[in-house]
């Protein structure tokens, strides 16, 4: 069948790749064991002879991996790995991809428990730099011989900076460095990383890929460009695959067979449930981003806004040009810091819960919160006030979306 559009070959995907009994989608495989009427079967599976078999459900299961399918027609990638949470996914691409004695570039800005697994990276001996990868040329001017992987994110939460995608996978691409996205906060609705030359893509399914906030999960998607013959941390075994598999094979064996933080098949299936109206959820919930950051620029109670979306974003052109829409993710700083309480309290709508990409907008005041830990220094490095709000917008309608902030913000005006 000719390639089709994004919505079209989520939703049919099951159906064609085939299901018992005309089912059109796949069932939730429980079965841990996975047997054979003749062992040549069972040996092929263990050697990798055998294509698309099972063994042991913490490699996968027929619901699993009909997920990954569906994660890589979404990503229009090579392959994909699912893992038991996001953090998962990415512990497994640092910790199967990188030794002792490496470095690891990364955007300074990235979800904070990234960040604090660079302190564990650190003290298993690879040497991390965080820079500011809004300009390509800070990640380049970081870069040291023994440099493997650099890692961004495309929407870093909450202050909404976007790093220079394109000249970065540029970067990597002329110095043969392994380049991570992790595309949460976008989602393939929005953006493809492949289109900036990616060589792996993160997704934490448990945000807006499941969109109901009801299941854990994440994603690696190896996109295909990244030629791992010429990688160095590639071990013995996995060297007889072809060499652009891998990369992806080594992190499922060392990373998910090994460390087995699996994703079980009840909540893949929950997973690709949500997944199906991925690109309808997030076009409702960026345009509803986009009407609130205009509302709120314009309210006297109000100080910073960020959302790329609009035109006074620092980063809107690269927005603009690479994303579908400016995503959900949108922060914002009351004026006056001790009203928060008492103007969040007066919201109805939003649910004061942190999370992300969730149906129903919800909000979080960032500095007593998330960045609690990370003490006043570090908070004011990474421009984070007081006052500052994260909102993660649902699909609501509009209309009652305004009107609730209209009447809450009453009371800071
Ligand atoms: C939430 C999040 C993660 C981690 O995902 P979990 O599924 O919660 O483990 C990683 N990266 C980003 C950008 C996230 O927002």
């Amino acid at each position: 069948m000719d390639k089709q559009g994004f919505t079209t070959s989520i939703v049919h995907g099951d159906r064609i790749t085939g299901t018992e009994h005309g089912g059109v989608r796949q069932p939730i495989h429980t079965s841990v064991q996975y047997g054979f009427e003749r062992v040549e079967d069972l040996i092929g599976v263990f050697q990798g002879t055998r294509k698309g078999g099972f063994n042991y459900a913490r490699q996968g299961t027929p619901t699993t991996a009909a997920l990954e399918r569906r994660i890589t027609s979404l990503e229009d990638g090579l392959g994909s790995i699912c893992f038991g949470t996001g953090m998962a996914a990415i512990t497994a691409i640092f910790l199967t991809l990188l030794r002792a004695g490496d470095h690891l570039v990364s955007s300074r800005y990235v979800f904070g428990n990234t960040n604090s697994l660079f302190g564990t990276l650190r003290t298993l001996g690879v040497e991390v730099t965080t820079v500011d990868a809004g300009d390509a040329e800070n990640v380049k001017n970081a870069l040291q011989p023994n440099t493997r992987m650099v890692f961004v994110e495309t929407i870093a939460n909450p202050g909404t900076q976007i790093p220079d995608l394109q000249g970065i996978g540029e970067l990597c691409r002329e110095r043969g460095i392994v380049y991570v996205v992790d595309n949460t906060i976008t989602s393939p609705a929005l953006f493809r990383p492949k289109a900036v030359g990616a060589s792996l893509v993160v997704n934490s399914l448990t945000k807006t890929i499941a969109g109901h906030g009801a299941a854990l999960g994440g994603a690696v998607t190896d996109t295909g460009l990244f030629d791992w013959s010429a990688y160095p941390n590639i071990a013995d075994d996995y060297r007889r695959a072809p060499a652009k598999e891998q990369g992806l094979l080594q992190i499922r064996k060392k990373g998910l067979r090994d460390m087995g933080a699996s994703l079980s098949s009840e909540q893949a299936h929950s997973i690709a449930m949500g997944a199906e109206t991925l690109a309808l959820r997030v076009k409702q919930s960026s345009d509803n981003a986009l009407a609130l950051a205009r509302f709120l620029q314009g309210h006297e109670a109000i100080g910073k806004v960020f959302y790329p979306g609009l035109e006074s974003h620092p980063q809107h052109g690269v927005a603009q040009a690479l994303f579908k829409g400016a995503s959900w993710l949108l922060s914002f700083e009351l004026r006056d810091a001790e009203r928060m309480a008492e103007v969040v309290n007066a919201l109805r709508l939003p649910i004061k819960a942190t999370g992300l990409g969730d149906t129903r907008t919800l909000i979080i005041p960032v500095a007593p919160t998330i960045f609690f830990e990370a003490g006043a220094e570090t908070r004011k490095a990474m421009g984070i006030s007081d006052g500052m709000l994260r909102l993660s917008v649902g699909i609501e309608d509009i209309e009652d979306l305004l009107a609730d902030f209209e009447q809450a913000l009453k009371l800071a005006a």
